[in-house]
């Protein structure tokens, strides 16, 4: 799994309205205010990616983090 340290880009035009990422976000930081998703609480954010995921209009992007490996030895 790859987690972003940055918090959800949110664009409003392309928000359905679905309410999707509301539903599968974990620490409930996101709301939907009338048809367009906003993120109230963006300390509680642990960018898992999950909304970007079950996203269907790409109206949800996290810039990703490659973790470097783990030295070897
Ligand atoms: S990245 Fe995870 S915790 Fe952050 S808003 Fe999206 S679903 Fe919620």
């Amino acid at each position: 799994m790859t987690w972003s340290l940055t918090l959800p880009e949110l664009d409003p035009a392309r928000c359905l309205g679905s309410g999707g990422c509301v539903a599968v976000c974990p620490t409930g930081c996101l709301e939907m205010a009338g048809a367009t998703v906003w993120l109230p609480r963006p300390a509680d954010c642990v960018g898992c990616g999950a909304c970007e995921v079950v996203c269907p209009a790409g109206a949800i992007r996290l810039p990703t983090v490659t973790r470097p490996a783990a030295p070897a030895g």
